[in-house]
């Protein structure tokens, strides 16, 4: 599950193209776009159009597609040791 956002205006007031939806990612406790790290937290940053939550898909910004897929390419070892296990 994973919450996606379509931007009505940037935080210069700048209008967005809502057809653009965008990966939301919480950053420190602050909802923020994966895409351009700007918050929309009430009361700051970018007007959202609307938010919602769903099980797969549902993004089409290029940028944060372009983050998930280099995530996804990222080896870990499952051998390796976390710092909340030491
Ligand atoms: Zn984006």
């Amino acid at each position: 599950m994973h919450t996606v956002a379509k931007i009505i205006s940037d935080n210069d007031g700048n209008k967005c193209n809502q057809l653009i939806t965008h990966l939301v990612i919480d950053r420190g406790g602050s909802n923020v776009l994966a895409c351009s790290g700007e918050c929309f937290e009430l009361g700051e940053g970018l007007a959202v159009g609307e938010s919602w939550e769903v099980n797969k898909d549902g993004i089409n910004c290029k940028e944060c597609l372009k983050i998930i897929t280099f995530y996804k390419k990222l080896k870990i070892s499952k051998t390796i040791k976390k710092y909340n296990d030491y």
